[in-house]
């Protein structure tokens, strides 16, 4: 057993936490921002591995996470469903993405807007995440993870054998990483009509469009602005949100909106999930997931106990115990 502190409590530093903890470790959680304010609160949470690399690494993880999404599913509670949907291909058709997929087909031409060329109906997780998150939350709890609020300025202020850096956009700083950058997501929310199926259209001619119906409300995207650090909506980008996913959906044309919402994808040139000797302790990081911090999820957790383990086992911090000692 390891003494582990995760810096980070969003859905990537929270399923690490959880994960650790469930494999018998102490684990200690520090963030500086309550969930409800993470970028991860603002996802869609479509399982959807959108805006990442490196696509073989990001195969594999998207494949562990939507087989844990996927057993959630059966817990209400959890905020995760698997629903059916449709990804719209203009131009080349690149399905990379569904070799991590076990249920989809080709689209019917009846089923795709004008202007496509082919398209993938494919059946996967949607998690609510204001749903999701604090289900996690109380998960960790459980399995006895200990938060604490607090904003880390080194990673020498910690304590632990070993430190995972799970801090999403702000990763870069506390390991010296420069690779990372924002790239700018505005959404608009609207109310939701009884939608079930999601929708992507991420060439459409008027621009990046995605429809994640969940209950009660719809994710409408969306903006990919790379390097913009402004985290204030823009009224003119809602409104031409709002507008393109009406034309698109004719059953949110008189959806009331419920209004914007926008979020700093942590984009990076790679995932960047290793393991390092920093100082004679294990710091293993885990960022830079761009648009699939959700989709990735369980699967880079899963590593990073595995690297956390690995470093143990090779460097205990601890005197092992001796059965035969004092007898
Ligand atoms: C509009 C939009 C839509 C998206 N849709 C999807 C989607 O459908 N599917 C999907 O998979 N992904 C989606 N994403 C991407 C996803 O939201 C991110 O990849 C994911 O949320 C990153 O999670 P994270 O836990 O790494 O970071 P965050 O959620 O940003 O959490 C960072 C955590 O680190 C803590 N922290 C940071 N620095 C410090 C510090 N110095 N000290 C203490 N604590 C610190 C914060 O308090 C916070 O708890 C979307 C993103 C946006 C913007």
């Amino acid at each position: 057993m390891a003494e582990v502190t995760v810096v980070g409590g969003g859905v990537v530093g929270l399923t690490c936490a959880l994960e650790l903890a469930r494999a018998g470790h102490e684990v200690r959680c520090v963030r500086d921002q309550p969930v409800a304010e993470t970028v991860s609160a603002v996802a869609g949470g479509l399982w959807f591995p959108y805006h990442v690399e490196p696509r073989d690494r990001v195969v594999a993880w998207g494949a562990v996470a939507l087989t844990r999404f996927a057993d959630l599913a059966s817990d209400p509670a959890s905020g995760v469903m698997m629903r059916e949907g449709l990804l719209v291909e203009r131009g080349s058709a690149d399905r990379w993405w569904t070799t991590s997929v076990p249920s989809w087909r080709e689209a019917s031409a009846a089923e795709l807007p004008p202007g496509a060329t082919g398209g993938v109906v494919a059946t996967v997780p949607l998690v609510t995440m204001p749903v999701f998150l604090p289900w996690l939350e109380a998960q960790c709890v459980d399995a006895a993870v200990e938060f604490e609020q607090a904003h880390v300025s080194s990673l020498d202020d910690l304590e632990g054998d070993v430190v995972v850096v799970a801090a999403g956009l702000r990763s870069g700083a506390l390991v010296d990483d420069d690779a990372g950058m924002p790239s700018r997501g505005q959404v608009a929310l609207l109310e939701n009509p009884g939608l079930t199926r999601w929708l992507i259209d991420d060439d459409h001619p008027d621009g990046l469009l995605y429809v994640l119906p969940h209950p009660g409300w719809v994710v409408c995207g969306g903006t990919d602005v790379s390097g913009s650090w402004d985290t204030e909506p823009d009224p003119q980008v809602h409104a031409a949100i709002v507008q393109r996913v009406r034309d698109a959906v004719p059953a949110l044309a008189a959806a009331r909106v419920i209004g914007p919402r926008v979020g700093l994808r942590p984009v990076a040139p790679e995932v960047s999930l290793t393991a390092s000797d920093v100082g004679g302790r294990t710091v293993v990081t885990n960022h830079g997931h761009g648009g699939a911090g959700v989709t990735l999820s369980w699967g880079c957790a899963e590593e990073v106990v595995r690297l956390v383990e690995e470093a143990v086992r090779v460097s205990p911090s601890r005197p092992a115990v001796d059965p035969r000692a004092g007898s």
